[in-house]
């Protein structure tokens, strides 16, 4: 055993287990590839200054879980720890705004790194799938995202999730609520800490777990009775769309997320049987982000789901994928001249689309059989010294354990027509 551990708050993704992780990133791609969204990969880490700026000083991601690093070259960088900035970085730098094609929808899929106190569903690597819709403010883009999402999970076969959707208003409304808040908040028994919070970012008081925050809170001045028109009229907006789209929901008026640029439509899923890290994705609409990174006005909405604590879920609910086999014929060669026949054959399956893989090692028949029932494989090709004075192979079909005999030369044919 060697003497080194994955680092605190990691683990490693193992077969046969990291199947499972592929197919949820593979789950949640497909109905973004399917709707007009495109690929983007950026850098596992940028300048400090993208996040302090694009993720808010103020937010426990900056403050408190950042990796941030000097280079030898003097670059003061950061892991990400979200890649929402990291995309609208991108994509402002590459002018893709300007194409004249608005808005810019592209999706991605990642490592995320943040500094944090570990526990289950909570580490310092995880792995988001996000989807980011840049360039548009149409009630119909915030729909079409949440829609997305719900597919993603449905077809994963999740049920016991949950939608909740608020709006947290714009330039206009949000300030006048945020001081009714405000004065709401002095007024209330709280920790020095939470006190300096309600000044610098209050909507975030609303967000606190803990209980004795939590009955203090009851009358609390809500965002919903401060929306301005535009506001009103745009939420209500996405919540026909998505309800007309079948999509179940929540209203939660206190929702507020931790991100600073925010704005109007925001929603989170929770699953319900994860425990205290309940939220398996978030996001929502942040008009104010471009320009406060040095952009231009791009109203965006976007949304990021985590795939670790959506594998937890699918545990949680007992659901097994369906994951095919990797391997579907497995050869067995028993000697020297039988060995270097198979492994030719296995070549040309492999080549023909075929899923095969071979006993190596030298193992004993018994051996290589377990080694064949391990992989999964539908079929067994055993080729011993007798089979190969026959000029055959043997066929195991390891479902049924029949076997039959095949010439050597129609192996590949045979195997085809079999799996179809
Ligand atoms: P939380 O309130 O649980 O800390 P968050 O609001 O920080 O979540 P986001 O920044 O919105 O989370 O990230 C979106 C998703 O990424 C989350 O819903 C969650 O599934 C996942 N996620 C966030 N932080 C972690 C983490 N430390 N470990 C595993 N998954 C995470
Ligand atoms: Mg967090």
């Amino acid at each position: 055993m060697s003497t080194f551990k994955a680092p605190k708050g990691t683990y490693d993704l193992l077969p046969p287990d990291s199947a499972k992780f592929l197919a949820v990133r593979e789950a949640i791609a497909a109905p973004l590839r399917n709707s007009g969204y495109g690929y983007i990969e950026t850098p596992g880490f940028e300048n400090v200054e993208l996040f302090s700026r694009g993720v808010g000083e103020s937010t426990d991601i900056v403050t408190k879980e950042m990796y941030v690093f000097e280079t030898k070259g003097g670059d003061r960088l950061a892991l990400r720890p979200e890649t929402t900035a990291p995309v609208l970085r991108a994509v402002l730098e590459a002018n893709l705004h300007k194409a004249g094609n608005l808005p810019v929808k592209v999706w991605y899929s990642g490592s995320q790194y943040r500094y944090e106190r570990p526990q289950k569903g909570r580490y310092r690597h995880f792995s988001q799938v996000g989807a980011e819709a840049i360039g548009a403010e149409d009630p119909a883009l915030d729909a079409e995202l949440i829609i997305l999402a719900d597919q993603s999970y449905r077809a994963l076969g999740l049920r016991n999730f949950r939608i909740l959707l608020n709006s947290l208003g714009d330039q206009e409304c949000r300030p006048v609520y945020r001081t009714a808040l405000q004065d709401f908040l002095r007024g209330l028994d709280l920790d020095e800490e939470t006190l300096r919070r309600a000044e610098i970012n209050p909507l975030r008081v609303l967000d606190d777990k803990r209980p004795e925050v939590q009955k203090q809170l009851t009358g609390a001045p809500l965002l919903r009775d401060y929306l301005c028109d535009a506001c009103k009229a745009y939420h209500e907006e996405v919540r026909d769309l998505i309800t007309a789209a079948g999509v179940v929901f929540e209203d939660d008026a206190k929702l507020v997320r931790g991100l600073d640029y925010y704005t109007r439509t925001t929603f989170e899923f929770v699953h319900d049987g994860l425990g205290s890290q309940s939220a398996v994705g978030g996001g929502g609409r942040y008009d104010g982000l471009s320009e406060m990174i040095g952009g231009p006005s791009l109203p965006s909405v976007g949304w990021a789901l985590g795939v670790d604590r959506t594998v937890l879920a699918l545990e949680a609910e007992g659901i097994e994928l369906d994951i095919p086999s990797a391997t579907s014929v497995f050869a067995v060669p028993l000697g020297e001249e039988a060995r270097r026949i198979l492994f030719a054959k296995v070549t040309e399956l492999r080549k023909n689309g075929v899923a095969a893989d071979f006993s190596y090692g030298g193992k004993g028949l018994k051996a290589a059989m377990k080694a064949a029932n391990r992989s999964g494989a539908r079929y067994a090709l055993v080729l011993g010294e007798r089979d190969l004075a026959d000029g055959v192979v043997q066929l195991k079909d390891m479902e049924s354990g029949e076997q039959t005999a095949i010439g050597v030369n129609e192996i590949v044919a045979e195997l085809e027509s079999r799996l179809g």
